[in-house]
């Protein structure tokens, strides 16, 4: 059976006691799990398994491995305590979400003008978004789009997720729904306030764009 992805249900719990399944080297595996696996533009979480460091979390199949730093002290069977670094997942998912607000307001300054290139990395410094553009990015209509983000947040619309079938959704109220099992706050205003600005180029066509979050907001 494979590993139930709490995260989901609950993206707010941050302590758990969990069952082992299975155990490879330094990588366990457990019957439920609200470490996130890196995936779909998100880095993975880190925190403890039994006060054991967890460097990595990573899907296969429909397992989700969580490698350890040291070989485990448990066996397969028992139940273990795990926890979450919370205030590095939580600025993860909020500089996440973000991210979909990017995509919109991007949308709307830029229209056919770019698009994403790739799914992108959120960790819990900044989110860096590739697009592929037509023209030079106009750092004043760049601009524009950080107000828009913000003006977004501010707004504290509800963000909804759920699941159909393989698909898991994302949406908030005024734009259509987006593909995405990522993590996200309940609200737009749990995001804070964030900067967003040009990275350094990826390559030809296209322009990273890095969101951050304000300092207050950290
Ligand atoms: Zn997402």
């Amino acid at each position: 059976m494979g590993t139930l992805r709490l995260y989901w249900l609950d993206p707010y719990i941050y302590r758990f006691k969990a069952r082992v399944e299975s155990i490879f080297g330094r990588d366990v595996v457990l019957d439920g799990t609200y470490f996130y696996p890196q995936g779909g533009g998100q880095i993975y979480d880190t925190g403890t398994i039994s006060d054991i460091k967890v460097v990595g979390v990573r899907r296969e199949g429909d397992l989700i491995l969580h490698t350890l730093e040291s070989e485990p002290t448990f066996t397969v069977g028992s139940e273990v305590e795990c926890l979450l670094d919370w205030d590095r997942r939580y600025r993860i998912m909020r500089l996440h979400s973000a991210a979909h607000l990017l995509y919109y307001a991007m949308q709307e300054e830029f229209g056919g003008e770019c698009r994403p290139a790739s799914p992108g990395l959120t960790d819990d410094k900044k989110s860096r978004e590739d697009y592929l553009f037509k023209e030079k990015l106009d750092l004043q209509r760049l601009q524009r789009v950080e107000e828009r983000v913000n003006e977004l947040i501010k707004a504290g619309f509800e963000i909804r997720t759920w699941t159909e079938g393989e698909k898991r959704y994302w949406k908030i109220d005024p734009y259509p729904a987006m593909l995405c099992g990522g993590t996200h706050p309940k609200n737009t205003s749990e995001i804070g306030g964030v900067k967003v600005s040009r990275g350094k180029k990826p390559g030809a066509g296209k322009e990273r764009i890095e969101i951050t979050l304000l300092q207050h907001s950290l």
